[in-house]
This record gives C-alpha cells, structure tokens and sequence, in this order.
C-alpha cells in the first residue's frame, strides 16, 4: 500500500484537515510530521467542531494509529489540552503514539517568540507566538531538547544548562528579562513526562512495521507550499519545510515510499499573515468572500485573525502542486463561490513589463500584478451535491478550467466544511 502525503499547494488553510479525516478511514497510520501547533486544522464531523492543532487528523477514525513524528514541535501542554478536549465531547480515546526523537517547545521559546515580534514593533513576521521560530532555531543549533531527555534527569539538566547560558545573555542584554534556570523548568518537565510516558516511543519502527504489513499511511502537512522556508515566501515562510518531499524526513519514512501526493488547494486564495499576496483582495469584495466563507472558518484557526481574502491564482498553485509533486488535487471551498455571478481566476503575473507563469523568488514577488481572467460564476448552493456531474455547467467548467491552469488532475471537490460533503470524481 502506498504512504499518501495530504499537503497545501498555497499559504495554508486549505482545508487539509478536512481532507485528512475524509480519507484516514481507509489508512491505518496517519502522521503529522513537521510544524507544531502554530497552526490548526479544523474538522467537522459526528462529534462537533475540532481545532486540531498538534493532533493527527485520524484521532476521529476508529483503528487508525496517529503518530507525531521525529520533525514535529512538540508542545506538551497543548498536546494534554487537545487531547483532553477530544475526550470531552465524547470522542473515543484515540491511538497516539509520540516520536522519542521529537523535540519539546520549551517555556522559554514562547518567550522568546514573542518578546522577538514586540522587538521588531512594525517589521513583525506575524508569528503566532508559539514558539516554532526559536525553537527550530535551536535545533538546528544543536541546543533542542528531545522527548527522550525527559526520561533522564542528569541529561535534561545538562541540556537545558548548555541552552540557557547563551539565551539568558540574550534575555538580560537585549530583552531585559530576568534570567532562567534550568532548575525552575525541570519540575514541569518532570511532571509532564510522566503525563506522556504512556504515548512515547520509537515510531520510526513502528512506520517500518507498518509498511512490511503493507498498510496505508497518511501523513498530513501542516501550513501549505508557499510558506516553506526553502520554495516559499521567505521570510514570510515558517520554520520547517511544507513539503511532501519531507515527510520522508520528518515522519522517517523512506522516500520511494510516498507514492501519492494529495495537493489541497481552495477555490479561492485566503491568507493568515504577512507577506506578499498577489491576488489579495480589499474592501467590500474582500469582506463579502470572507463573510460567505465564515463558516469556512476564514478566521486562522489558531489566531482567531481574519484571513487575507484574494482569487484564485493559478500562477501560485501550479507552483506549489510543483514543489509538492501533487499527483492529485483536492479543491476545497467551492460551494463559498455560489453567490457570484462571475469569478476573476489569476492566470499569469505582469511583472517588470512582462507576463510570467513562474512564481518568482520573494525579492521580485513584491512587484507582480495579478493578471486576471472572468469565469462565470453559477449562484446556486451546491453544499448538497455528490456527484461531479450534477455540478451546475459554470462549476463543472470553474473546475475544470482551474485543473487545466494547474496541469494536475482535481480528483475531490469539496463542497462544504463536513466530511460527508465531498465529490469524489475518482
Ligand atoms: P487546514 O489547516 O488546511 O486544515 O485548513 P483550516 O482548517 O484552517 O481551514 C479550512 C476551513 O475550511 C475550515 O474551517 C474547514 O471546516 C473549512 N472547509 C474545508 N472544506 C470546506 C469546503 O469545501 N467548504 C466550506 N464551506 N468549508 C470548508
């Protein structure tokens, strides 16, 4: 059975999360495998509304074993917190299992993360305050702290001590802060070691198991192409990479293995954040696709900030399907498009006197203009359709059209935040 990579071929908020729990019946294993919960992913189904923020999407299917993989930001409390509010609303206690080779969001990289933003005032990056920027930067800095070090008191000491005398110069000098110590922090830690013991353990054996038997994996990007810190718009990008490509990484899984590349994508472009966004959109048009897409959630699931609004750009999704390596797209949000009577699609960008189809590097992005065509839009609701050819014409062509801009095949077209709402063209 082949490992399916689920990703976001723009910004994030695509509606990956929703794609996750429609296909995680079928898989046995679905894993999150880079980012932490600096972002969320919101699933509708028989149990109510979830913001699931460091949860693998499969924690609603029965069977399915979710791992947190050795990429991931791992953030204790949120993860006991999430978990907690699955269990009270009734959901059944779901399969975890947490990489011992993760990395733990330490107290101080909130710290950091957010007294950095209040630094830069006005050149903020928009960070969510979790803590992902500072932590990455530790561990690429060899000073992070991995799950296992919880299980051993002397080196938890030894690691935190080593990290704190370079950030506590920092704390003092450049932030004014009272400085740390690693005695303060280990108590907690402690504590919550012992809270996650029961879902710790080598899942990279476990991902090897699973594919001897042959069983279907699922792992599940978090944010989109467009924000990989490598092929996205850096610096607006986030901290570890987007891509399919890296789940073979951060999951640990051997990368011939990944056959499948499921690229979800919006029927238009939303945006939480900074950085540039060339369809971006203002005033009453942006607040009337925002308002419609309200109960799309077109509020960032983790910040509560209204998202950026703007059309469809092909130009930027044919592009993220490119650097995900989409086999296959997902197009979410259509049934929000209902109420106009023609759609603007961005088909190419006009920049320095010329038309491009290539998404450019950031330096140059700040400059491209949208060039914008007119699709007719279709004014029905369609929140009831399941299959594609009961569509009206103008959203059969809408999709059509979008799927010929892109060059990747558009199997499922989503029709509306529930599972059930869901046209598989097969
Ligand atoms: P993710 O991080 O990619 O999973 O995306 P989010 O969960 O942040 O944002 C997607 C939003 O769109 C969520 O509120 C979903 O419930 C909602 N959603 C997903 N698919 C559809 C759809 O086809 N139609 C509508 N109206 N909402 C959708």
């Amino acid at each position: 059975m082949p490992v399916t990579a689920i990703v976001g071929a723009n910004w994030g908020d695509e509606g990956k999360g929703k794609m996750t729990d429609v296909l995680a019946g079928g898989a046995k294993v679905v894993i999150r495998y880079q980012g932490g919960s600096n972002a969320g992913h919101t699933i509708i189904n028989e149990y109510g509304k979830f913001a699931l923020h460091l949860l693998p999407s499969g924690v609603f299917a029965r069977g399915v074993v979710n791992v947190i993989g050795p990429g991931v930001a791992f953030h204790t409390g949120d993860f006991l917190k999430e978990l907690n509010q699955l269990l009270d609303k009734g959901v059944p206690a779901p399969d975890i299992r947490i990489s011992d080779r993760a990395q733990l969001v330490l107290p101080y990289h909130r710290l950091f993360d957010a007294l950095e933003e209040e630094r830069l005032g006005a050149r903020q990056f928009g960070s969510t305050k979790t803590g992902i920027a500072p932590f990455y930067a530790d561990k690429y800095l060899k000073i992070g702290v991995q799950i296992a070090d919880l299980y051993n008191e002397d080196r938890l000491r030894e690691r935190l001590s080593a990290a704190l005398e370079a950030k506590n110069v920092l704390l003092q000098h450049l932030y004014g802060q009272p400085p740390l110590t690693a005695e303060e922090l280990m108590q907690p830690l402690l504590q919550d070691a012992e809270r996650i013991a029961p879902y710790v353990c080598d899942t990279t054996r476990l991902l090897r198991d699973a594919l001897s038997r042959g069983e279907s994996i699922l792992a599940e990007g978090q944010l989109g192409a467009l924000r990989d810190p490598d092929h996205g718009i850096y610096p607006f990008s986030t901290s570890s990479s987007t891509l399919a490509g890296f789940a073979a990484v951060g999951a640990g899984l051997p990368p011939a293995e990944i056959t499948r590349v499921v690229a979800v994508t919006k029927a238009y472009s939303s945006c939480v954040g900074a950085g540039p966004f060339v369809t971006e959109i203002d005033g009453d048009d942006a607040d009337e696709l925002r308002r419609r897409g309200g109960d799309a959630g077109e509020f960032g699931a983790t910040t509560g900030r209204p998202r950026r609004m703007g059309w469809f750009d092909a130009v930027a999704t044919r592009y993220g399907c490119y650097v995900q390596g989409a086999t296959e797209v997902a197009l979410t949000n259509l049934d929000v498009l209902g109420y106009l009577d023609a759609i603007p699609v961005c088909t190419a960008y006009e920049l320095d006197g010329a038309q491009t189809d290539d998404f450019p590097v950031s330096a140059k992005l700040d400059r491209a203009k949208p060039v914008l065509t007119t699709l007719p839009g279709w004014q029905t609701d369609i929140t009831a359709v399941r299959e594609f050819d009961a569509l009206p014409p103008a959203a059969q062509h809408y999709v059509l059209e979008l799927e010929r801009m892109i060059g990747v095949r558009i199997r499922w077209v989503s029709v509306g935040p529930r599972r059930d709402q869901i046209i598989d063209r097969g």
